[in-house]
């Protein structure tokens, strides 16, 4: 997307001006050039470009005092160190998901995405106003940084199937890409999960190397193509109802700052994090309209006995996290206390009100 483009859509023309003319007092101090390395390849479709935006906002935002440069997945670092990255000082900022880091620690995945967990519009709510981002904070501190949320996916779909998934015995001995929690979900319900990076996505699945693939939702999937290798499409997505995309900084470079500059580094995480569930959530009612009428694809819901099972299975998945240390189970337990009351107030308010307008 143009800059200018860009800069129009999200209302900032005032201060973006100032960013494309350089002040008169950029000659007197150096701009901060900042490094945003990120787990997606450049121009990644929504997650690449959402990391692109954020960067822009930020350079526009502070009058270009603080030039922010992206990186793509292996560019700088490989997509899985770009955490290890941030943390030793290589770049000031990463672009990720914090499931990607659970083999630091299983609690990691609590600040993306938990299967049967939080919708978008509940994990902001935990995240900002449930204690969320404080216990988030006390964990990356341990690794010299400070995350924050800078987008989000909103509901996945439960992916692209070869065949149809009619009752739960049609998950058993199912080869499917689905990593994380909801793998390890897939794999006590008798299938068998496995991770392939999305580059090798359409292949795994058009070969019959895997019999079925979650991705993420209809724009992402069309791009990837992912309608060419398998006929049938599941929703909703119980494995990922609202994924957190995270922005860590480096808390010296953070803290180098001034006041007012981590103020826009913040604040322009937020409005990432509001852009990227905007963007997605057009764009995904678009590409759905595309492949039903131009790809002909068989958009399913799952059987709901296959989905309580699957819920049953992910109860158990997720609280065996709390058991793996104190920090996990205080994780565990602000989550769980969140979810149930968030539960009953969803449930007369964003529940009632979809089906009431559906009738
Ligand atoms: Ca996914």
């Amino acid at each position: 997307m143009q800059r200018r483009q860009f800069i129009r859509r999200l209302g900032l023309g005032t201060v973006a001006s100032a960013a494309l003319a350089l002040p008169s007092w950029a000659g007197e101090r150096r701009p901060l050039r900042w490094k945003m390395v990120t787990a997606w390849p450049r121009n990644f479709p929504g997650l690449g470009t959402g990391a692109n935006r954020l960067a822009e906002m930020i350079t526009a935002m502070s009058g270009g005092r603080i030039r922010v440069k992206v990186y793509g997945a292996g560019e700088l670092v490989p997509a899985f160190e770009v955490f290890d990255a941030v943390a030793r000082g290589i770049a000031q900022m990463g672009h990720a998901g914090a499931y990607y880091w659970k083999g630091k620690g299983e609690v990691f995945q609590f600040f993306s995405a938990v299967p049967f967990g939080f919708t978008a519009e509940e994990i902001n709510a935990w995240l900002y106003y449930g204690g969320g981002m404080e216990l988030w904070r006390e964990l990356y501190a341990r690794f010299g940084l400070i995350p924050t949320a800078a987008g989000n996916t909103g509901v996945q779909m439960a992916g692209w199937f070869r065949r149809e998934i009619l009752a739960l015995e049609d998950l058993k001995g199912l080869k499917m890409r689905i990593p994380g929690l909801g793998g390890e979900v897939l794999r006590r319900a008798g299938g068998t999960p496995v991770n392939i990076p999305g580059g090798e996505l359409f292949t795994a699945l058009q070969s019959g190397a895997i019999d079925a693939a979650e991705w993420v939702g209809p724009y992402i999937d069309l791009a990837f193509g992912l309608h060419k290798a398998a006929k049938y499409y599941y929703y909703p997505g119980w494995q990922e109802p609202g994924s957190t995309i995270e922005c860590f900084i480096n808390r010296q470079a953070f803290e180098s700052l001034s006041s007012d500059l981590q103020h826009i580094v913040l604040s322009a995480c937020r409005a990432a994090n509001l852009e990227m569930l905007s963007e997605l959530t057009a764009r995904n009612q678009q590409a759905l309209e595309t492949l039903v009428r131009e790809h002909h694809v068989v958009v399913k819901p799952l059987p709901e006995e296959v989905l309580k099972k699957l819920k049953a299975l992910a109860e158990e998945v997720v609280a065996e996290i709390a058991a793996k240390d104190p920090f996990a189970r205080r994780v565990y337990d602000s989550f769980s206390r969140f979810r149930t009351q968030i539960a009953a107030w969803s449930a007369i308010s964003i529940q009632a009100f979809l089906h009431a307008r559906s009738l």
